[in-house]
């Protein structure tokens, strides 16, 4: 069964030196088989057209590439592109580009579905299927690099891991495909762009602080307070307010950086003085910044944005506290593509060739 073989991008350079050698190939095969994998991204072992049919042979016979097929994009009257792609075995996860005047970001999934239930998020409604892989991850912003390069013309300013789940319950793939992205040896991209968003694991922040992870760190915070968080938010009963607060304290001082909380501010949820007090309270023990966001319609038939009027003066209030925020606006939202959207409503149809290994 071709399936039982390993993922050519799951081994490590190491694992591709050892394998390579092992043919009686030189050292230098070696670093092009891993340029082919992480720099060239081929579609298949066949398509590493300077190597010769020999060495690709035994190479399938070892291994193969499983790379993520883009099976459908929708486009935003915004210029938002929403991308639906396949995964070998037949699953559909979504990544999106949000071109602004100043960024060119891609939005990635870390996992197929997520386990989390947020109340006010469609991905959440979704049941988790499994980890994306570090190859998974990387081939989104891979097709959303080409993307902006062919409808924009520019490269990829940032990177959020902000589609669907939470890549700190996938946490090795989080960390190797981020590693991918900024290597120089794989995307080359500062880690400064790169933000991974948790909807708050105390104990893999802290670890993301001891593994001295370069990348920036969101917090999915939307209320500074363990009642309405807990009601929104089922992480909360076993990583509470407090907990978070620590392992963040932790993070901030081994990593010196600062983190970034997001909160929706939901009408007469969390959008009053008094959410607002709490917030500015919470941000008193650790040095974050702030970005209000605005609260895109799912089907939750449960929750409402807050009135423009109100968002501004909820943030005048942190700004008078000296709690640096922004209101970010929302984008994409008329093809589902903002954040808290992705739900896979469309499953596009297989494609002619296209197959599912499983
Ligand atoms: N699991 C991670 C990353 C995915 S969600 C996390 O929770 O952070 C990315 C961001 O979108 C999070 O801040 C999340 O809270 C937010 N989000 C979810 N649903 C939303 C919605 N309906 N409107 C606006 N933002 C939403």
């Amino acid at each position: 069964m071709p399936t039982e073989l390993p993922d050519l991008r799951e081994l490590s350079k190491e694992e591709v030196d050892k394998l390579v050698a092992s043919f009686g190939e030189k050292p230098y095969r070696a670093t092009q088989v891993w340029e082919w994998l992480w720099k060239k991204h081929a579609p298949s072992i066949a398509a590493m057209s300077n190597l010769s049919k020999d060495l690709r042979q035994k190479l399938a016979e070892h291994a193969l590439l499983r790379p993520l097929v883009l099976a459908e994009q929708q486009k935003s009257s915004d210029g938002t592109i929403k991308c639906a792609f396949r995964t070998w075995d037949g699953h559909i996860v979504e990544g999106v580009l949000i071109p602004t005047p100043t960024r060119m970001t891609a939005c990635i999934s870390s996992q197929i579905g997520c386990s989390l239930t947020c109340s006010f998020c469609a991905t959440g409604k979704l049941k988790r299927v499994r980890n994306l892989d570090a190859g998974e991850i990387v081939d989104q912003v891979v097709a959303l690099a080409k993307l902006a390069q062919d409808n924009h013309q520019q490269p990829l300013s940032n990177i959020v891991y902000m589609g669907m789940g939470e890549p700190l319950l996938n946490y090795a793939n989080t960390l190797r495909s981020a590693e991918r992205i900024s290597a120089e040896d794989g995307l080359g991209m500062s880690p400064r762009r790169i933000t991974v968003s948790t909807a708050g694991i105390a104990k893999m922040i802290r670890k993301l602080a001891d593994d001295d992870a370069r990348f920036n760190l969101a917090l999915s915070l939307h209320a500074a307070n363990d009642e309405k968080r807990g009601s929104i938010m089922p992480i909360n009963e076993q990583n509470t307010l407090a907990e978070l607060l620590d392992a963040l304290r932790y993070y901030a001082r081994k990593t010196r950086k600062t983190v970034t909380f997001e909160y929706i501010l939901f009408r007469d949820f969390n959008d009053s003085l008094e959410d607002a007090q709490e917030l500015v309270r919470y941000c008193s023990f650790v040095h974050a910044k702030v970005n209000l966001i605005e609260y895109n319609t799912t089907d939750d038939g449960q929750f409402q944005g807050t009135s423009s009027a109100k968002a501004e003066l909820f943030q005048r209030y942190l700004e008078n506290k000296g709690v640096l925020s922004r209101i970010r606006r929302s984008r994409g939202r008329d093809i589902d593509a903002a954040c808290g959207q992705l739900a896979n409503k469309n499953q596009p149809a297989l494609k002619e060739g296209e197959r599912i290994l499983k």
